[in-house]
């Protein structure tokens, strides 16, 4: 860290605590040269990374969008806010995990299917078949019979 009064580069760090209720590491320095003193803030950069759209356009997460999308496929399901605003913190949280700067929406979209056929089969196959544009009844079909199999194999005991 370069000294800010006279740009030498050894300083030396004199107290670290952490402050805004853990979430930021407070330094003090000096500066081994003209032994002035000066502060940093150190903290994590959790950023949401940017959307690549299919045509390749880049723009900034939109949590709104996201919740809107989910909410349109839950319409008149049995699903409680919280569950939803649980699943949307999760999907963020995967997200800035990944560390990535950028991610393709299919990503996003496919993480919103995973928490929703884990909330409601119904919501899930609403979203499936406006995302995945699904093309042709066939496909359709294909994936209600994946998904009823599915249920079914999970009642057994
Ligand atoms: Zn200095």
């Amino acid at each position: 860290m370069r000294c800010p009064f006279c740009s030498a580069e050894d300083t030396k760090v004199i107290d670290s605590r952490l402050v805004a209720e853990g979430d930021q590491i407070r330094r003090r320095r000096e500066c081994l040269t003209c032994a002035e003193r000066f502060t940093t803030y150190e903290s994590a950069e959790l950023l949401m990374p940017r959307i690549i759209k299919q045509d390749g356009i880049r723009e900034p997460f939109n949590e709104e969008k996201l919740r809107a999308g989910m909410l349109r496929a839950l319409e008149k399901r049995p699903v409680s806010v919280e569950q939803v605003e649980a699943s949307i913190g999760h999907i963020k949280h995967t997200l800035q995990a990944m560390g990535e700067r950028e991610v393709k929406s299919r990503v996003v979209g496919e993480l919103v299917m995973d928490h929703l056929q884990r909330l409601d089969h119904v919501a899930f196959v609403r979203f499936a078949s406006v995302y995945r544009d699904f093309k042709t009844l066939d496909e359709f079909r294909t994936e209600i019979d994946r998904l009823a199999a599915e249920s079914t194999g999970a009642e057994k005991p």
